[in-house]
């Protein structure tokens, strides 16, 4: 065990604040990283302030699981890994690694629970009762979690990918985006705007849509072929039967309908925002009519996230931040809540 440098919320109302937090030393498999870059999710806003009743805070809680780093040591059973190399932590530590889902590389999804997130899972080291994310000098993981960087992309973009990237790109793998397909990204930030370079690339025709006119023309920028602002019902209307695949990336309850008519026979609308309170239940004859479908995607598999950040080094995508020194998460918190980034806040973990 090893003690390190960590930004933690204590409690749900104080701010995060400087402290240390205790390591499990790298095992025979385990990679250890020096995080220099780390981005700043809605997810961990909501667990520092436990806002997600079916997943309450252990504090201390340290957040962040948009993780980039250098590899500092590597066990002598690890393989992929050497230290100075870029490597990079998304949502996950662990999971059982036995099961269907997780022999499928499908860890997200483990069959026995067995999912380790990377901060506040209970702590499997015993050493700490919950696991600690990327708000912190340094971190160890087993290396089947530990995810390869291109030194092509830049690593403080790069950071986003570990969640919001692969959350949205998830989906539109697996629901089938691409050319001749009509798919659209509902709502423009961290998440969405990942879906609306992910969607463009992949070939599909993108519809951004956004309760906000300001954000028309930076959806176009990103790559969206229309700009749908989701409030005006006549726009709306315009569009209704021709999407095969609507990724709502909303994480505030709202009114799912007005998105579901949109849908074609047999379109599915996937919701990957995680709000604090659910959803009004959409009409069931929404549903039943066109045979439409209503689902749900979380984050994706190793394997997926490697592939999507070979793509993205390929394809020179990334995220678009404004990386902070880390005492400022705080007030990046409370912009968050008022939309006020384009679209990522990253931690410089130097600066803790
Ligand atoms: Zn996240
Ligand atoms: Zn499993």
């Amino acid at each position: 065990m090893f003690t390190t440098r960590a930004f933690a919320a204590t409690d749900p109302t104080s701010p995060l604040a400087a402290t240390s937090i205790p390591r499990r030393d790298a095992g025979p498999d385990d990679v250890e990283l020096e995080i220099l870059f780390c981005g700043v999710c809605h997810s961990d806003l909501h667990t520092a302030r436990n806002e997600w009743a079916a997943w309450p805070t252990i504090y201390p809680c340290v957040p962040g699981h948009e993780i980039v780093g250098r590899v500092v040591k590597a066990g002598p059973k690890v393989t992929n890994f050497k230290p100075g190399d870029l490597a990079a932590v998304g949502c996950m530590v662990g999971s059982c690694r036995t099961c269907p889902s997780c022999k499928e590389g499908l860890e997200q999804y483990c069959d026995t629970n067995g999912t380790v997130f990377t901060y506040n899972s209970p702590g499997p080291d015993a050493i700490a009762p919950a696991t600690y994310g990327g708000y912190s000098d340094r971190i160890v993981v087993n290396e089947h979690f530990v995810l390869r960087v291109s030194p092509k992309l830049d690593p403080a973009a790069t950071a986003p990918l570990l969640c919001a990237g692969i959350t949205v790109y998830s989906p539109l793998k697996h629901w089938g985006a691409g050319r001749g397909k009509k798919v659209g990204i509902v709502g423009l930030g961290g998440l969405g705007h990942m879906g609306v370079k992910f969607a463009h690339a992949f070939g599909a025709h993108t519809v951004l849509f956004t309760t906000s006119t300001s954000k028309i023309e930076d959806g176009r920028r990103l790559g969206a072929d229309e700009v749908v602002v989701s409030r005006n019902a006549d726009e709306m209307t315009k569009h209704a039967r021709s999407f095969d695949l609507i990724v709502n990336t909303v994480a505030a309850s709202h009114n799912l309908d007005p998105f579901i008519g949109l849908l074609k026979r047999d379109g599915a609308m996937v919701l990957v925002g995680a709000p604090e309170h659910p959803h009004p239940s959409p009409t069931v004859f929404g549903l039943l009519l066109a045979r439409r479908s209503l689902s749900g995607s979380g984050i994706g598999g190793i394997a997926e996230t490697q592939e999507m950040l070979d793509y993205c080094a390929e394809r020179n995508i990334v995220s678009d931040i404004e990386l902070i020194p880390v005492p400022k998460v705080n007030e990046a918190y409370e912009r968050m809540l008022k939309g006020d980034v384009k679209y990522r806040f990253v931690l410089d973990m130097k600066t803790l």
